[in-house]
């Protein structure tokens, strides 16, 4: 790309883009849907639409490219931005016959943001721009229409101020309402003329007073503002917040949108509205969506005035008439637009409309938000309707969401009292205490509560007490309002909508049906019905339908890493298998130890002061581990299961209160001062560096003796039966080859013991973790003594980073927001540093012995990120946690499409 430099205002040099203004407008666009990195989704889509023929008002996009420019120039438009800015002006001016400024019939445009990713509603919009004291009159004559025209002016100033200006903007807000209650009009319609001219002047007071800047009157002084009011947006708090949620990079930017307006409140024969191709609720086939009439593209997404409609079946169940029988011609023209959008990206679209005295425009088109059940059930449809194959439909799937199909929904059978009902805006059943600010939210939340967001409708302000609640109850707004679209990107559930309830935040009440709900009252949601209940409904577990079903079995066909469950409990494996585990990559037998029945065993065992106390402690302890490996073995049906054997350190067994002390000496008949003195010599500094994992053994061998014991004998019992099973024994916190040839030959002899014993023969594997970078850089002479790897990518983690994984939360935040980390190295895996060792572990290992088994069991395993990570190094398998199975099957196969789209 040519480019020339600058030097900007702080004296640095800057590399000006040669081309960063881009024009859109029937059969003259330079952009197109392939450009959403310098356009962003709304720049790319709007120029896609024009080349399809699909009606769009004309405009240009400021390249996303310049936002970064603009925070460079310290926050401030760089002066060389302006004059493409001034030319695409022009050439909007010359497509649509008006100059923008034009004292007789002025051009009026809108501006908008417009990322890469989606971001709805997270950043500014100011509509109406290029409206003044002079325009507003030519408007008035040229539209024949002064109503609408200054009604459009005292709508402007609301949204310029508040967001150019930085100003309150409900102080203007009130002001109507106080003018409204005063002439005893119920509907902003009912405004008049003069009562519109009357607050344009009384608000653009306002405005001086509060800011002590004069409300700008030249068209072009008021688009830089709005222009810089965009690109500030990117950084606002809600904006950094969404971004950090969804994982969108800061450097990616924002990109301008700057577009004639076309205004659907220009009386009855207008109308604005938004619609989904598909319900992006259930996924159903069909045509989804709300408008009003005479108002504009705002009113609709914010919820201030629910909306209709669009069709005439939904808006016969709803009791009120349906755009398709308002304005027959413009819907008849919407159907054949949306199919025509639907076909063309070939997937859900979200669209943004506009009608104008009956001829129709379309503002957006973008792949619609859409609900973990809807997806599926989209893809599934589209792969049978033959617009997308099996793989693109895996592609288009989004692992993480699944999780939000494995959470609980309400029990049908429960008792229940219905307080109301809105609309099922995202599903889910969940309960918890009712607050009325996201702050409380975020409060509660943080004090472990669980919280349900109550709001007559939710703006971007409330994003962080939306994160921090269990559900989202509004008052107002339809389908498509804000507390709807974005409770379904979270995969929160929410119900909306629900007029009944009338909710005061002064009082902090809801009242319905002579109830009055106090701040701290527990409701229960379901968002599958819009059902609101009184305190809590008990739930159920997920029932997954066929869609799930087929998905999960297009992704076992494509995916190259096989997927375990880390599992310590027949409950754990059996929900794993259900979820299509394919054997247990973990079982940390430690946890097998804190029943309250072998709890004290395991005390007696560490406080023993001779080989032969221990031995009479751990000979406790055997029949009930060998239990717990034949039941989970049961489990498994011949399945992989590796066991690992002991690892934290011993001191997290002891008791350590002084209550805690006396009972267990009392219980075991244990002197109270020994015991004490003794769980004091166990105190260690650092335990997670301390004597934990293998060390254990080598200072005390019968420990994993016993363990391998219980695994040897369990494995001969279901053997006998004349099932298969090759239990995996593992050894964890392996730093040298030294510590694994000596414990994997007491494995072998103990194994070999119960074998002669029981008089069977069966083929087990030992394996090791790698943990440590000793041993990851080591692995070559490591694999000489395993018969597979793991990779404990917790600790692996915790030891290449030096960073505790135990307290590294409390400053992790920072180091995230600061760019420093990308994401939080503990849940998504550190692929330069802690990578590099799992590659260079897996190459070394594999070179020493070919063929050997390599799988990773930390918290990494249901990471979908790092699983395409794992596939691209040639991981056998991954595991992870029950309910991640599903995410890492489909995380598995997208990792092996992507990996082969890169080769
Ligand atoms: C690990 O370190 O990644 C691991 C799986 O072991 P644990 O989490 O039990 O230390
Ligand atoms: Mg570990």
């Amino acid at each position: 790309m040519h480019t020339q430099t600058t030097t900007s205002n702080s004296g640095t040099k800057t590399t000006i883009p040669q081309k960063f203004v881009y024009f859109f407008a029937a059969g003259d666009s330079e952009g197109n849907a392939g450009m959403k990195n310098i356009l962003g989704g709304k720049g790319a889509n709007l120029a896609e639409m024009t080349s399809l023929g699909i009606p769009v008002p004309p405009g240009f996009t400021i390249s996303t490219e310049i936002c970064a420019h603009f925070y460079e120039a310290g926050g401030k438009l760089p002066e060389w931005v302006r004059p493409s800015v001034l030319e695409a002006m022009k050439k909007v001016e010359g497509k649509i016959g008006k100059k923008f400024g034009d004292i007789s019939n002025p051009l009026l445009v809108s501006v908008r943001s417009g990322a890469r990713a989606s971001m709805p509603g997270m950043m500014d919009t100011i509509l109406n721009l290029g409206l003044n004291d002079q325009t507003v009159e030519g408007l008035a004559k040229s539209s024949n229409n002064p109503r609408f025209a200054w009604d459009s002016y005292r709508r402007f100033i609301q949204m310029y101020s508040d967001v150019v200006m930085g100003m309150n903007s409900s102080l203007l807000e009130v002001t109507l309402e106080d003018l409204k209650d005063e002439k005893k009009y119920k509907l902003d319609t009912d405004l008049t003329v003069d009562d519109l001219k009357h607050l344009v002047k009384k608000f653009k007071d306002l405005v001086q007073q509060m800011t002590g800047r004069t409300f700008p009157n030249d068209a072009y002084e008021q688009l830089w503002g709005a222009i810089s009011a965009v690109f500030h947006s990117w950084n606002t708090p809600r904006a950094i917040t969404y971004r950090e949620l969804h994982n969108i990079p800061a450097a990616w930017g924002t990109a301008v949108n700057i577009q004639s307006m076309v205004f659907g409140n220009m009386g009855d024969d207008s109308a604005t509205g938004v619609a989904f191709t598909r319900d992006p609720s259930t996924g159903e086939k069909a045509f989804y969506g709300e408008f009003l009439i005479n108002a504009q593209g705002e009113d609709v997404v914010a919820g201030i005035r629910t909306p209709q409609p669009i069709t005439k079946v939904a808006a016969a169940k709803a009791g009120v008439p349906s755009l398709e029988e308002a304005m027959p011609e413009a819907y008849g023209q919407l159907v054949t637009i949306y199919k025509k959008l639907e076909g063309h990206y070939r997937d859900m679209q979200d669209i943004e409309f506009t009608i104008e005295k009956n001829k129709l425009w379309m503002l957006q088109t973008r792949n619609g938000k859409r609900t973990a059940k809807a997806a599926l059930k989209i893809a599934c449809d589209m792969i049978d309707e033959k617009l997308i194959t099996e793989d693109e439909a895996i592609l288009r799937l989004d692992p993480s969401s699944l999780d939000q199909l494995l959470h609980p929904t309400l029990d049908p059978k429960a008792q229940k009292t219905v307080l109301a009902k809105g609309l099922p805006a995202s599903p889910g059943g969940v309960h918890g205490q009712i607050v009325f600010t996201p702050e409380d939210a975020v409060e509660w939340k943080d004090l472990g509560k669980k919280v349900i967001l109550v709001r007559i409708e939710t703006s971007p302000e409330d994003i962080a007490g939306m994160i921090a609640a269990q559900g989202i109850f509004t008052t107002r707004g339809g389908m498509t309002s804000h507390a709807a679209v974005v409770a379904r990107g979270m995969g929160k559930c929410c119900v909306a909508g629900c007029g009944e309830v009338e909710v005061d935040y002064n009082q902090q009440t809801m009242k319905v049906k002579g109830y009055v709900l106090k701040k701290g009252d527990v409701i229960t949601l379901d968002g599958g019905t819009g059902e609101v209940f009184l305190g809590e409904v008990k739930t159920i577990e997920p029932k997954l339908d066929s869609d799930f079903e087929r998905i999960m079995k297009i992704a076992d066909k494509v995916r190259k890493l096989k997927v375990r469950t880390n599992a310590d409990t027949p409950k754990d494996a059996q929900t794993a298998r259900n979820f299509g585990a394919e054997g247990i990559g973990l079982c940390r037998t430690e946890h097998m130890f804190f029943g309250a029945d072998r709890i004290d065993a395991v005390r007696e065992m560490i406080l023993a002061e001779s080989k032969q106390e221990r031995e009479k402690a751990l000979a406790k302890l055997l029949p009930m581990q060998r239990t717990d490996f034949q039941e989970l073995f049961k489990i498994m049906d011949g399945l992989p299961v590796t066991i690992r054997l002991l690892d934290p350190p011993l001191h997290e067994f002891v008791p350590h209160t002084e209550k805690e002390i006396q009972e267990l000496a009392g219980r075991i008949k244990y002197d109270v001062d020994k015991l004490r003195s003794k769980v004091k010599s166990l105190h260690e500094f650092n335990p997670m560096l301390g004597h934990r994992g293998c060390r254990l053994a080598i200072t005390y061998p019968e420990i994993y003796q016993m363990q391998v014991r219980a695994i040897a004998e369990a494995a001969s019992e279901i053997v006998k039966t004349g099932k298969k099973l090759v239990p995996e024994i593992m050894i964890p916190l392996i730093a040298t080859d030294k510590e694994l040839e000596l414990l994997r030959s007491l494995t072998v002899v103990e194994v070999e013991k119960v074998q002669k014993e029981q008089n069977v023969k069966f083929d087990y594997l030992v394996g090791t973790m790698i943990e440590l970078p000793r041993a990851a850089v080591t692995a070559d002479a490591i694999a000489d003594h395993a018969d597979f790897f793991s990779f404990g990518t917790n600790d692996l983690t915790q030891t290449a980073l030096g960073l505790s994984r135990d307290d590294a939360g409390r400053f992790l935040g920072s180091y995230v927001s600061s760019g420093i980390f990308a994401r939080d190295p503990f849940v998504t895996i550190d692929k330069v540093g802690v990578g590099s060792l799992v590659r260079t572990a897996t190459e070394m290992g594999r070179r020493s012995k070919p063929g050997l088994k390599v799988g990773v069991c930390g918290e990494h395993g249901g990471d979908p990120d790092s699983i395409e990570f794992f596939n691209s190094v040639g991981l056998d398998y991954v595991s992870c946690s029950p309910f991640r199975v599903p995410i890492a099957r489909l995380a598995a196969a997208r990792a092996a499409l992507l990996g082969k789209k890169l080769h």
